[in-house]
């Protein structure tokens, strides 16, 4: 008979059961999402659009055109104007050609994007009153993405959200009582483990133990890194390296995805984490009750899947 667990994110503070006696086979519970397309005229994002807008920040190309683009955010959650609102809400472009998807990118243009976020969180922690940052990208439908044309978002906020908090608390109790940081730690046991995905120069992928999603994957840095603006160009390399591995196996799944990040500025304790969080599933009642997710997919058994796709 197969098992159900319930298991406990320390660091989150959240319940999962893993819960595979649910699903069975693996492929027969989890909705897919057909790829996005992009329609045959040019979107907001696209350069005959973009290219009348103020910037942020662009990587030019070899021909005076730009390969990233940041941009304010047109429909902004939050905007240094805004008194009740107060922060930056910026658009990512990732790329001027409109049908390019992003498990197509190579390692060199996924590593751009994420020194591409870093140049930008290094400037908002330098803004007045910012504390805090999540940056993101949604792929897929059913992860949110409204617009097919490659892009992340990255949002700085005056307040910390309040599991933030008390993820840094618990990062600070673990400093206190044992010395060390708990995903240091974790980044060693999970290299070995069964729930491991892949490693590469200073990053190591893995199937989390309380994954809350079906091939939930987490980039963990094998050093302590609070930030990606702390990441040397082989760090960033070997990240999109397997950022790129990860969201290749979710695109041939055809399933939808967030990939997602954050950082509390200052908060030297914390360590990064960049998770990609799989969208196979809906919470239902029992999630917006009480937080306690179902996952019908163990781990260990996504972890060996993600494997022997990266062995093919
Ligand atoms: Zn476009
Ligand atoms: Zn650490």
């Amino acid at each position: 008979m197969i098992q159900n667990e319930i298991r406990r994110d320390q660091i989150e503070n959240r319940l999962v059961i893993v819960a595979p006696a649910r699903g069975r086979r693996p492929h027969g519970v989890l909705r897919t999402s057909p790829p996005e397309q992009h329609s045959s005229k040019p979107c907001v994002l696209c350069p005959s659009r973009l290219d009348r807008e103020p910037f942020h920040l662009i990587l030019p190309d070899t021909r005076g055109s730009w390969r990233i683009k940041v941009v304010d955010n047109k429909f902004p959650a939050v905007s240094l104007a805004d008194r009740r609102a107060y922060g930056l809400h910026e658009l990512v472009v990732e790329t001027p050609l409109p049908r390019r998807r992003f498990e197509n990118f190579s390692v060199r243009e996924i590593s751009d994007i994420l020194s591409v976020y870093a140049a930008r969180l290094a400037v908002m922690r330098q803004t007045r009153k910012l504390r805090y940052a999540a940056v993101y990208k949604n792929v897929g439908e059913l992860a949110g993405s409204s617009l097919p044309h490659a892009h992340s978002q990255i949002i700085a906020t005056v307040v910390v959200p309040p599991a933030v908090q008390s993820r840094r608390a618990r990062f600070k109790l673990a400093w206190r009582r044992r010395r060390h940081c708990p995903y240091c730690a974790l980044a060693r046991a999970e290299k070995k483990g069964a729930r491991r995905i892949g490693e590469s120069p200073g990053s190591v992928a893995f199937a989390p133990h309380a994954a809350a999603f079906p091939f939930e994957a987490w980039i963990l840095p094998s050093s302590h890194r609070t930030s990606l603006t702390e990441f040397n160009n082989q760090e960033l390399q070997g990240a999109a390296t397997l950022l790129k591995k990860i969201v290749g196996f979710l695109a041939r799944r055809r399933l939808a995805y967030n990939v997602v990040l954050d950082e509390l500025f200052g908060a030297k304790e914390m360590h990064l984490a960049i998770k990609v969080l799989p969208r196979g599933t809906f919470w239902a009642g029992l999630e917006l009750t009480n937080g306690v997710i179902v996952n019908p997919i163990s781990p260990e058994v996504a972890a060996a899947e993600y494997r022997r796709f990266f062995t093919k």
